[in-house]
């Protein structure tokens, strides 16, 4: 999987692709980033990637030119690639488009400032928009790293032993049991008796239940889509009650 990111702030990704999941990753050659600054791409002594918006207003709006002739540097893949803009008017980003944007061999990841970008960009070169949320940031800069951080944990290989994705929320349309370590008591707080008890079908129906409960909990409105068996019914069915 490769990464392309337009953003006229590259260092900002720096720290969270050398460290962690994504970092090793990276260093395995199972990721492949690069970060391109849209200033490198901009013209003039002053290299500005920003101006002023017809028709008046606030603000500044990113110059079409810079990030159009970026976007023309990136080296496509041979297999499939897409073109992302973080936008607070995009699609919404969750984990089931994580998992369509995986099976992607690209993604060419433009960052925002300002005002936002001239729509020009929008319609001659983007193929999707994602937001990441409804609220307003300062720079897709944020979202590029969602998204990246998102995709990347569905990529093969990319989790390594270390664990898998599968349990993880939302894989299954429910948010994932709780989870414990040591010490067995803290703050006067026992782990549940069974995850200590050795007794595997025991725990797998413990925190299959604890799963259904959380989501019922916190985010009933998941149940509706979720991948229920018989069993899972009757376990909703008795905290329903
Ligand atoms: N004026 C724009 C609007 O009202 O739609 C907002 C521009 S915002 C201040 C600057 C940039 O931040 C955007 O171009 C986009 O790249 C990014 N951004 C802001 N909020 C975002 C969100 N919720 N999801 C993804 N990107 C976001």
């Amino acid at each position: 999987m490769r990464f392309d990111v337009l953003t006229i702030f590259p260092e900002l990704f720096c720290p969270h692709l050398r460290d962690g999941i994504l970092g090793r990753a990276v260093k395995n050659g199972i990721l492949h980033v690069k970060i391109i600054n849209i200033r490198d791409f901009a013209r003039g002594t002053h290299k500005t990637t920003d101006d002023r918006p017809f028709g008046g207003g606030n603000g500044m709006v990113m110059k079409p030119g810079p990030i159009y002739r970026a976007l023309q540097s990136v080296d496509r893949a041979n297999g499939s690639s897409l073109v992302v803009l973080l936008s607070p008017q995009g699609k919404a980003f969750d984990q089931s488009v994580a998992w369509e944007l995986a099976t992607l061999d690209q993604i060419i990841l433009i960052c925002g400032r300002y005002e936002g970008v001239d729509e020009r960009i929008r319609l001659i070169c983007v193929d999707s928009e994602l937001s990441i949320g409804d609220y307003v940031l300062s720079g897709g800069e944020l979202g590029a790293m969602v998204v990246m951080d998102a995709v990347s944990r569905l990529v093969p290989g990319v989790l390594g032993g270390e664990r898998s994705n599968i349990e993880d929320s939302f894989q299954d349309g429910l948010l994932e049991y709780p989870q414990y370590t040591r010490p067995r008591v803290f703050q006067g707080k026992s782990v549940p008796p069974v995850l200590l008890s050795g007794d595997h079908e025991k725990i797998r129906l413990w925190r299959r239940k604890e799963s259904l409960k959380r989501t019922l909990e916190k985010r009933p409105d998941l149940l509706k889509n979720a991948s229920l068996d018989r069993e899972d019914k009757e376990i909703l069915a008795k905290l329903r009650k």
